[in-house]
């Protein structure tokens, strides 16, 4: 087993394919990113918020996706919610089936 291995993927957004805002790529690599710098911006609810980035295999542009809570429990935004929330499960269950797969 090789720890180290990171490999770009395509990502499923909602049921959408993430497509490179910039040069309509398709495969990207993941990161998680904690919004401690900068929540300010956004309000105290965001601090120790996470976040996951999808950076573009091919040019580098990042696609940030916010997972908190409180954006999912605000009215006015359900939209938004639904698709974290989809996001959500769906790593979730790509997560689960993967440790199945391995067992
Ligand atoms: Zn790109």
């Amino acid at each position: 087993m090789t720890v180290s291995s990171i490999e770009a993927r395509e990502v499923s957004v909602a049921g959408h394919q993430l497509r490179c805002q910039v040069c309509d790529f398709t495969r990207f690599f993941r990161r998680e990113a904690r919004l401690s710098t900068g929540a300010s911006a956004f309000g105290q609810d965001w601090t120790n918020s996470k976040a996951e980035c999808f950076v573009c295999e091919q040019c580098g542009y990042v696609h940030w996706f916010v997972r908190t809570p409180h954006v999912a429990s605000s009215p006015e935004d359900t939209s938004l919610a639904v698709e974290i929330e989809t996001l959500r499960r769906r790593l979730e269950a790509e997560y689960d089936s993967e440790l199945e797969h391995t067992h």
